[in-house]
């Protein structure tokens, strides 16, 4: 298993709905995608899902 996994994140805005489509990498279970906030500047509420390539 790599220790460095590229994987594609959808992160759902619970607040405003929008949608964010990034592709991200996954090291020892931690999702680095960059994603900072939402345009509602909403921070952490959001529904995540990612996906192995
Ligand atoms: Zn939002």
């Amino acid at each position: 298993m790599a220790a460095n996994e590229r994987i594609k994140v959808t992160i759902r805005c619970k607040r405003c709905g929008d949608r964010f489509v990034l592709k991200g990498r996954q090291d020892k279970g931690r999702i680095d995608t960059g994603f900072k906030q939402c345009v509602c500047s909403n921070e952490k509420d959001f529904i995540i899902e990612t996906k192995c390539f």
